[in-house]
């Protein structure tokens, strides 16, 4: 055999590094999705009926890969903003090798300030393409089994008690709720969902408590009610304050709107058990991979979180849910018309989708 032939056939048996084709042109296509709430979503930062995403497509070689990111308004983030990122960012990922997807999502994302539910979109789009490119679902390219998926919890938004009470028996199948708190009506609705279920709840305070006194009272008030963890009791900045409610509590404090960043991490271990994780926070499947990694390398509890998203978001989390403690993966299960179908949740447990990439089907 000479070095010819043994090249043909080790590329023929697939044993050389995958490359994708340039015969046609690559697209990345950007759009925004209105997603209709099921309920009107109330938290401590604001009350609506729907939501928009940006949703976005990457296609070469006859493949396309989805992605999707939802804006943050906390993070100053709109959908047109972010629709007009990813078109800025369109002429340098469609140019590089999606094989090359590190550097080529480190360069690009060097490009633009901040947008990370953009980045998150292209990000998506890209490894959901590498994965059917390869012929894997992301969870093997990660090297996880998906029967290490964790339960999810299913949302309870902050309303009237009647209108909560009715939330929590259709969240029948779920067997642990997250109960949004953070308002002087906590109690209310802690009592509300209590007389409906004593399933383990979780409670996410959105910064909502603003003194450690109030917080410490609300904390040890919850720990009577069974609360599992809590979720930002009090303001991102207030570290110090949050270090001070451990010291006192048991029940293990999570980071949300604390926690954005892999260079956040460290700081945090001080003051919280644990970290919630999302893609549209950190920008994407490679970023949230490396806060995760982080978070265990310090022993900390982590997390997969959500923002109001379809499917598509919410499956790309799913994939990387086997490496963490907790999963909040409900954003799609909110609302009355995603687009596509992809992770299932079975009595509560994730259910990853088999089929290469994300997995994702038309709904
Ligand atoms: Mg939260």
């Amino acid at each position: 055999m000479n070095r010819r032939q043994w090249l043909l056939g080790t590329a023929s048996a697939g044993l050389l590094a995958p490359r994708a084709s340039s015969r046609e042109p690559a697209r990345l296509e950007a759009r925004l999705v209105r997603l209709r709430l099921r309920h009107t979503w109330t938290t401590t930062m604001s009350s609506s009926d729907f939501r928009d995403t940006v949703h976005t497509a990457y296609t070469r070689d006859g493949i396309t890969g989805r992605g999707e990111g939802a804006p943050i308004p906390r993070y100053r983030e709109t959908p047109e903003g972010a629709k007009r990122a990813v078109e800025a960012m369109a002429p340098q990922i469609t140019a590089g090798n999606p094989f090359e997807f590190d550097k080529l999502l480190r360069t690009t994302f060097a490009t633009i300030e901040d947008n990370y539910a953009a980045r998150a979109a292209v990000d998506i789009a890209l490894m959901d393409w590498v994965g059917q490119k390869l012929g894997v679902p992301l969870y093997t390219y990660f090297g996880l089994d998906p029967a290490d998926a964790p339960l999810t919890s299913f949302s309870i938004g902050i309303d009237k008690p009647e209108v909560i009470r009715q939330k929590v028996r259709e969240a029948a199948p779920y067997p642990i709720l997250k109960v949004k708190v953070g308002l002087d009506v906590d109690e209310a609705t802690i009592r509300a969902v209590r007389s409906v279920t004593d399933k383990p709840i979780r409670v996410d305070a959105n910064e909502g408590w603003k003194d450690r006194d109030t917080a410490a009272r609300k904390i040890e008030w919850l720990i009577g009610q069974g609360v599992e963890f809590v979720e930002q009791p009090m303001p991102a900045a207030q570290i110090e304050d949050v270090r001070w409610l451990r010291e006192r509590f048991a029940i293990p404090i999570i980071a949300d709107e604390a926690v954005l960043h892999p260079g956040d991490i460290p700081r945090l271990a001080e003051a919280y058990d644990g970290v919630n994780i999302k893609l549209d926070k950190a920008g994407g499947i490679l970023e949230a991979w490396r806060m995760i990694q982080i978070a265990k390398a310090l022993g900390m509890k982590t997390m997969l979180g959500c923002m109001i998203s379809s499917s598509v978001s919410v499956t790309a989390a799913a994939h990387l849910s086997p490496l963490v403690d907790y999963a909040d993966l409900d954003g799609n299960l909110l609302i009355a018309n995603d687009p596509y179908r992809g992770v299932q949740v079975k009595e509560g447990k994730l259910v990853l989708p088999d089929a290469p990439g994300l997995g994702l089907t038309p709904a």
